[in-house]
């Protein structure tokens, strides 16, 4: 038995399904999970000494890839200083400009510990300054696992069926309204019956959790108009599009200026760091200034916004997104390229450094159309990649990420790997 099965096995009895994570687990591809336990730039190793090219980068923390040197510089000389003081820091203030300056929108920004922190805080706030109950999600959207989002969620409840969490009141549940992404016809419907009674509006403007899903114009447009016109907030939750698909964000991308935005991922550089953040009169009705309750032990950490700022710093470089999607790009013409030589039903697309990959002829552009993509040979697929080395995420409904440390070599790797996978898919 190898290391990593040994390791599985013993987590199982202690750790629920062995993971601290659900998609973690493989439950969507089936299988052992790896263990890992270093990571250089592209690489990782697991527990048995096998080498990976990885495409999951913690989920898209490790934009610059693993172990960083400046990065863990960083840390070190921060950590020294002791790990944790309860009270504010420079540090903290140093985030707070970079955030505000990178992503103009965020006139204040608060930091925590997580996304699902970041969009728990955003949602009360936007509760509490509108004094409105009712919220609007978007089916596959995933935003971290606080009651109120966790209706139709993507990601890790969508890998296993459950779209909706046991545990959730269903009273509360009932004040999450869910519709298709980029249907605007019944975004006009909703706004046009129930516009001002909704808090807030949340939507990841790059769909990453089921899978990859872009925006329409449109549906980005009509959001920002109706929100405006009732009073309701639109928030970007930016957990995994931050400094990702482009220094300022989606919103700099698509030219959108939302209320509120959530960080996270990226921000801290694979430590534990969130932030929310938005229009000054909104987060003045936060506590201590407001009735707007919010807090946290270890929020704006040293360690974890020492480790982020290091990381920001990085990709203030110019031309850093254009390089990084650049090689995104690269790795998805090259995936298509070999899926159209073998024959296989496959689509892949990018925005910035996050791609989709997809077993159906045509990129989806919404929940339904991604349901309807051949699960069966993306699990195939990524076994198929795995023992070439190749770490993809776990799961069909997770995008994938590039990161800036990815050579030309990694991807020519990655792609004669593909080629190996297709052919036994035919097998
Ligand atoms: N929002 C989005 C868009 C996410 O992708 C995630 C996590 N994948 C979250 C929120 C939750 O973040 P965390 O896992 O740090 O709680």
């Amino acid at each position: 038995m190898s290391r990593n099965q040994q390791l599985f096995e013993q987590s199982q009895s202690l750790i629920p399904g062995g993971v601290n994570s659900p998609v973690r687990a493989f439950g969507s591809v089936g299988g052992t999970p790896v263990f890992f336990k270093r990571g250089l730039g592209s690489r990782l190793w697991d527990e048995d000494g096998k080498e990976y090219i990885d495409y999951v980068g913690s989920w898209g923390p490790m934009i610059l890839g693993h172990a960083q040197p400046d990065v863990i510089a960083a840390v070190q000389s921060t950590a020294a200083n002791s790990l944790s003081f309860g009270a504010p820091t420079a540090l903290e203030l140093e985030m707070a400009q970079l955030i505000t300056e990178l992503v103009p929108s965020m006139e204040q920004v608060r930091l925590v510990s997580s996304g699902t922190e970041a969009t728990m805080s955003a949602i009360r706030l936007a509760r509490g300054f509108t004094s409105r109950s009712k919220i609007l999600k978007f089916e596959g959207c995933y935003h971290g696992h606080a009651d109120s989002l966790l209706v139709k969620a993507g990601s890790g409840a969508l890998t296993f069926g459950q779209p909706s969490s046991a545990g959730v009141p269903p009273e509360l549940a009932a004040h999450t309204l869910t519709l298709p992404y980029n249907d605007v016809p019944a975004l006009e419907q909703l706004f046009s019956q129930v516009g001002n009674e909704i808090a807030c509006v949340i939507l990841e403007p790059v769909a990453g959790n089921m899978n990859l899903v872009k925006p329409t114009p449109e549906f980005l447009a009509a959001l920002r108009t109706l929100c405006t016109q009732s009073g309701t907030l639109l928030i970007f939750d930016e957990v995994m599009t931050g400094f990702r698909v482009a220094l300022g964000g989606a919103q700099q991308l698509f030219n959108i200026r939302p209320d509120l935005t959530t960080l996270g991922k990226v921000i801290g550089g694979g430590l534990p760091v969130g932030a929310f953040g938005g229009r000054a009169d909104v987060m003045s009705s936060l506590a201590p200034l407001g009735p707007v309750y919010q807090a946290g032990t270890l929020s704006g950490n040293p360690v974890a916004v020492a480790a982020g700022l290091a990381t920001l710093r990085q990709l203030q470089r110019p031309g850093f997104h254009t390089e990084l999607a650049a090689r995104t790009q690269q790795l998805t013409d090259g995936l298509t390229q070999a899926a159209s030589e073998a024959g296989i039903a496959f689509s892949a697309q990018h925005v910035g450094g996050m791609f989709g990959i997809y077993f159906s002829q045509a990129c989806p552009a919404s929940f339904a159309e991604v349901m309807q993509a051949d699960k069966q040979a993306f699990n195939r697929f990524f076994h198929a990649m795995l023992e070439e080395g190749v770490y993809l995420a776990p799961s069909a409904f997770e995008a994938g990420f590039v990161s800036i440390a990815h050579s030309d070599t990694d991807i020519a790797q990655t792609i004669a790997a593909t080629r190996k996978a297709f052919s036994r898919l035919h097998a």
